[in-house]
């Protein structure tokens, strides 16, 4: 189905998915008078508490997504793995932004990859593995270190494994799951960064400053604006954001993960692309004159961008699993401002909220 006309404040937008990011876009649609609406499985969302409008049902019921479609005026989605066939059965009955077309590339290591490379852009060497027999002859070409991932279902360090001087294949095959993969080389980067931009319907693109982003046991622990790196690198992070978001006709928030190799390697080289807002981008709550958020909804509604200005420097901490227990002491912190997610139980390794310190001093330490 073509784009509509520009949403009028009133109308309805559809989001597929009830997490942190649901909640977030929610909340956001509800500051600019659109109402929203949550497609989730799991009664126990977090985001079913910011909405008054739901449908509880799986991905693969298609009376619930026919139901869902009329009662919405834009579909959208929070999580990337929505299964590609009720993006395209929604697509049928209303706008889906971004295209479900996106999904399909994004939801496979694979062809994510040769996509990007496709577009001329840097990626960590990587080779398709689909059999022990193919991970034996990949490593020959790769190399030692190397990261073996699933090519879909991956996240947050679920699904890959590292390959080094003494890992037996065998193994490192099993410890996948025996599934379609990817071998890459393992990069020795200097830093991480992501880039998340934003599309309007119309191709104009709005970039947030480049983040610098540190991981703890594959989870998004800290985010840290500006990220320390050259002007030139900044640059091209955020060209490269952009390449893509052009060549997907993308209408929305992306955000693109990216390895910066120790000085004096190639360029930036991209890991991954994320379909939606992202983690990485929770520091523009707080720190940014407009939201990740809030772009996503103005361009999925039609209506122009902002221009995001920062304000000043920023540290965004995620608290995962028990961490978030710590609310209290992150409450009297005179320049924290506390994101709860909500979440019914703490599990290990569990996103449940953020914490955004913002100083105003551009050249101070928070
Ligand atoms: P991913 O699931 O691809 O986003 O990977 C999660 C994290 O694992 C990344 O943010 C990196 O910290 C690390 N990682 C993934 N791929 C590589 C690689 N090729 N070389 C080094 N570290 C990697």
């Amino acid at each position: 189905m073509s784009a509509a006309r520009p949403l009028s404040p009133g109308a309805v937008v559809g989001i597929l998915g009830g997490g942190q990011l649901g909640r977030m876009l929610a909340m956001a649609a509800a500051r600019l008078g659109l109402k929203a609406h949550i497609y989730s499985p799991d009664p126990q969302s977090c985001a079913l508490e910011v909405v008054r409008r739901h449908t509880l049902a799986d991905y693969g019921d298609e009376a619930a997504l026919d139901g869902f479609a009329r009662e919405v005026d834009v579909i959208t989605y929070e999580f990337e793995n929505v299964p590609a066939d009720a993006a395209m059965f929604l697509a049928s009955r209303r706008p889906v932004m971004p295209d479900p077309s996106v999904l399909a590339t994004t939801q496979d290591r694979l062809i994510e990859k040769d996509f990007i490379a496709g577009l001329g852009v840097a990626t960590a060497p990587f080779v398709r593995v689909d059999s022990p027999a193919e991970l034996s002859r990949a490593i020959e070409t790769i190399g030692r270190p190397a990261v073996l991932k699933t090519r879909r279902f991956g996240y947050d360090g679920k699904g890959q494994v590292t390959i080094r001087d003494g890992t037996a294949l065998e193994a490192a095959w099993r410890a996948i799951g025996g599934r379609p993969a990817i071998l890459e080389s393992f990069v020795d980067f200097e830093r991480e960064i992501s880039v998340v931009a934003a599309r309007e319907r119309g191709g104009r693109v709005e970039c947030f400053d480049v983040t610098e982003n540190e991981h703890r046991d594959h989870i998004l622990k800290v985010s840290r604006v500006p990220a320390l790196v050259s002007p030139a690198i900044a640059d091209a992070a955020q060209a490269i954001a952009e390449t893509i978001a052009r060549a997907f006709d993308y209408v929305g928030v992306l955000a693109v993960e990216m390895f910066v190799p120790r000085a004096g390697e190639t360029a930036v080289m991209v890991n991954e692309v994320a379909p939606r807002v992202h983690n990485s981008g929770h520091w523009t709550l707080d720190g940014a004159s407009v939201s990740q958020f809030e772009q996503h909804i103005r361009a999925i509604a039609g209506w122009p961008l902002a221009k995001p200005v920062r304000r000043g420097r920023i540290e965004m901490i995620n608290l995962i699993g028990e961490e978030v227990e710590e609310y209290a002491r992150w409450l009297a912190e005179p320049h924290a401002k506390v994101h709860l997610y909500g979440k019914a139980h703490v599990r290990p390794g569990r996103k449940m909220g953020h914490v955004t310190c913002v100083s105003l001093d551009p050249a101070g330490h928070i």
